[in-house]
């Protein structure tokens, strides 16, 4: 499965991590330079001052961004992320992945993402309200329900829709579709919370089944308990799989039968972490990365699977989760051992998927139920883990060139048959 590309080096920034990827992509299927420039650079950035009064009464300055990659397949669309580590080279990574993410999935949408270099956590509510605020109004030029259409990401929620959907609506109108992920109540769709754990569930069972790999029994170590983390967890019990550890940014615990992961959504709803969580086992992220386990499934940050630790991983089967939590060099180590990675463009794609669906109910004012949205969403994924897997063969690639192999193609035919240069 080794494909014919040198190896990647192993100080990539998160931007030329993505490139890498797609290089690898544009080489076998013989893109022209001139475009493989065009797409590997973004279509615009903005970089705006998020000045905030502060409950102390104190103005504190953060920084801010939107990074619109490519609108070759429709709006731009993409999160909103708030954390202390999302600088512009971080954003423009994750606004790339968002353009071979919805071409991949073949949701007729571009690729883009906004950040706020902000710890949410020392924050208080209405500090968070004014700064999602004065971002939105900062940002607002490029935004729009027909432009590009923001959703939430690590560190932001559908209270953060929900702000910033009026503070554009007070701007613009009344403006639902401005944003993705917001709650029931202002014209969110049943099923975006747990969108994109479910998906990487759907995705999961529909590998298992192509591959004829069974689940039941197997084992799973799952990093990050947030919004993704957390429903995959939830959710993964259903194809049988058992989570025996998870973790978040203050640190893991293991229990080598199973956890209770129902017991362990109340113990976190109350301490706001896993740790302590009663009769298991504390452990560090590090550790919970290389336990002995059959699937890791990475739902945090970027770049935990790097050169230093890929050797180490023991789960014969990483899914994606989170956004690039693997480098290009851990990447190939883990092809070599002869590991499985089911890449983010294709695990997580689920978000992405239901937020399509929330725009089209909130463009059309018409509701879908629940079991609608779930039934979609488990079609879509299985059509498109179906579509990677095939591809994968026929090329005799991994199933994440496989991905970019058809993200790439389906942005590239569009970007020509708008003729645009
Ligand atoms: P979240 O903020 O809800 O949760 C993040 C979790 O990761 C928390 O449990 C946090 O404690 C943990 N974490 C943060 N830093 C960590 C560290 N250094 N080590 C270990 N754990 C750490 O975020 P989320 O929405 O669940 O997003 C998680 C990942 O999934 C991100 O990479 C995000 O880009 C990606 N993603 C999210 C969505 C979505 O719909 N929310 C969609 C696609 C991809």
């Amino acid at each position: 499965m080794r494909s014919e590309v040198s190896d990647p080096p192993a100080d990539l920034t998160p931007s030329q991590a993505v490139n890498w990827f797609f290089f690898q992509a544009a080489k076998r299927l013989e893109i022209k330079e001139e475009l493989q420039n065009l797409l590997t650079n973004p279509w615009r950035e903005l970089a705006v001052e998020v000045p905030v009064r502060l409950d102390s009464g104190d103005l504190k300055v953060f920084k801010g961004y939107r990074v619109q990659h490519s609108g070759a397949r429709g709006p731009y669309k993409g999160g909103l992320r708030y954390h202390p580590q999302a600088a512009l080279d971080e954003v423009r990574a994750l606004a790339a992945l968002m353009t071979w993410k919805t071409a991949v999935v073949d949701v007729p949408f571009g690729g883009a993402k906004g950040g706020v270099q902000c710890n949410p956590a020392e924050l208080s509510v209405d500090e968070l309200n004014r700064l999602t605020r004065r971002y939105t109004l900062q940002i607002s030029p490029l935004i729009g329900p027909t432009r590009d259409i923001p959703a939430p990401d690590m560190g932001t929620n559908s209270q953060t829709m929900a702000w910033m959907m009026d503070a554009y609506s007070q701007r613009y109108g009344y403006s639902p579709a401005v944003v993705t992920g917001k709650p029931i109540e202002l014209g969110g769709s049943y099923g975006r919370e747990a969108a994109t754990g479910r998906g990487v569930v759907n995705c999961l069972g529909e590998w298992a089944s192509l591959t004829s790999t069974p689940l039941e029994g197997k084992t799973l170590a799952v990093q990050g308990f947030g919004q993704v983390g957390s429903w995959a967890a939830r959710l993964v019990g259903n194809l049988g799989c058992t989570v025996i550890a998870v973790s978040d940014v203050k640190g893991g615990i293991l229990s080598r039968h199973g956890l209770n992961v129902n017991e362990l959504l109340k113990y976190h709803s109350q301490s706001h972490t896993v740790v302590g969580f009663p009769g298991a086992e504390q452990i560090t992220n590090d550790e919970l990365l290389q336990l002995d386990c059959d699937i890791l499934l990475p739902a945090a940050i970027e770049a935990v699977i790097n050169p230093n630790n890929a050797d180490r991983v023991k789960a014969s089967l990483i899914v994606e989760a989170a956004n690039h939590p693997v480098t290009p060099l851990a990447d190939r180590v883990l092809q070599e051992s002869g590991k499985t990675v089911i890449p983010d463009i294709l695990a997580n794609a689920g978000g992405v998927i239901v937020s399509y669906f929330e725009w089209a109910q909130n463009t059309q004012q018409f509701r879908w139920e629940e079991e609608r949205v779930n039934k979609e969403l488990s079609r879509v994924m299985s059509r498109t883990t179906q579509a990677a897997y095939q591809t994968a063969i026929k090329e005799d690639v991994s199933l994440r060139e496989a991905a970019y192999l058809i993200g790439v193609s389906r942005v590239v035919q569009a970007t020509e048959l708008r003729g645009s240069f």
